[in-house]
């Protein structure tokens, strides 16, 4: 029997998120006094990176935060940004502090981020918070998977006890995930496919929930999944179309019509997991103000 699945509507989700983080902004500012900030580095023009940290600062100022945009060249040495990173972890007026990833190339990544107080890495993904998740301590929970698991709960799927099968093992998605999903609070049991799995087939048709971020088109179909299922599509894929201005259209990792046809409820792409990625960095960068 076919199933219209309910589309999980990500944008909706992340509205009504900002406004609740909007609403504690408002009474710390009130209560103590302090505004959360946010600080962004960007080093050099890539213009997707640009465009995320330009939405990052408007979400910033409609959640009544304060955020600080620090732009540097794409041949900065790499000194000059630890140096900036160092003088923000002690700057009391900053509450988060993000780089923007990824760095031009001649960086040492790694480096970048664990120059990061831990503190401060409201994107969670310096080694001691992504640690302290894995062991269950106070923590920023990375913003990506942490949108993923509010989605799940969105959809309406109690998550405890049901079995989730993770597509992907990269570190700031599939690993975190599979993390979040398996801790008491959610209860699932997890199992993990990337590029080694024989079947995935096999795995997914036993799945109450299927996270797909492989990075590649039509990794999950519909004849993939069991019927009821949820799914959360994580990937970002440009295809080329003459028809539209920019000459392509972003898809998910998850053939949405056929997902649809089996699944109980499927996110969008876009419209789905994206929105709520900057919100999670909202969430945090509040968060972290809070513990001031
Ligand atoms: P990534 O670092 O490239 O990792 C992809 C993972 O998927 C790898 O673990 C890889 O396995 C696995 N994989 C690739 N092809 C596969 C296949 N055919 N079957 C099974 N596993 C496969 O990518 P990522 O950073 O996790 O991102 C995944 C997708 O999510 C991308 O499209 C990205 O743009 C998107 N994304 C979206 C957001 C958002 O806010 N909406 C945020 C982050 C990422 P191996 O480990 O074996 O190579």
């Amino acid at each position: 029997m076919k199933m219209a699945a309910k589309t999980i509507d990500g944008k909706q989700l992340a509205a009504d998120l900002r406004a609740e983080i909007a609403a504690g902004v408002a009474a710390l500012k009130a209560e103590k006094g302090v505004t959360p900030g946010l600080a962004v580095i960007l080093v050099g023009e890539n213009p997707a990176s640009v465009s995320y940290v330009t939405a990052k600062e408007k979400a910033c100022a409609e959640a009544g935060m304060y955020s600080r945009e620090i732009r540097m060249a794409a041949d900065t040495p790499e000194e000059k940004l630890l140096e900036t990173i160092a003088a923000l972890n002690a700057d009391p007026a900053i509450h988060g502090i993000l780089v923007q990833l990824p760095l031009p190339k001649g960086y040492d990544e790694k480096k970048v981020i664990d120059a990061i107080a831990p503190e401060k890495d409201v994107d969670g993904f310096t080694p001691i918070n992504v640690g302290r998740m894995l062991i269950g301590e106070q923590c920023f929970l990375p913003c990506t998977p942490h949108g993923i698991i509010k989605l799940i709960e969105f959809s309406g799927m109690d998550i405890r006890g049901k079995h989730a099968v993770v597509i992907g093992r990269s570190n700031i998605v599939g690993k975190p995930v599979a993390v979040l999903l398996s801790r008491k609070e959610t209860n699932a049991t997890v199992t993990m496919c990337h590029t080694g799995t024989k079947d995935i087939a096999a795995f997914t048709r036993t799945a109450d929930i299927v996270v797909v971020a492989a990075g590649r088109p039509d990794t999950l179909r519909g004849d993939m999944l069991k019927p009821g299922a949820v799914v959360i599509d994580v990937g970002v894929n440009r295809i080329p179309d003459a028809t539209r201005p920019k000459g392509f259209r972003l898809v998910g990792d998850a053939d949405f019509a056929s997902c649809a046809e089996v699944a109980s409820a499927i996110t969008p792409v876009p419209g789905g997991v994206g929105p709520m990625t900057i919100t999670m960095l909202l969430w945090n960068t509040l968060e972290s103000a809070r513990r001031v």
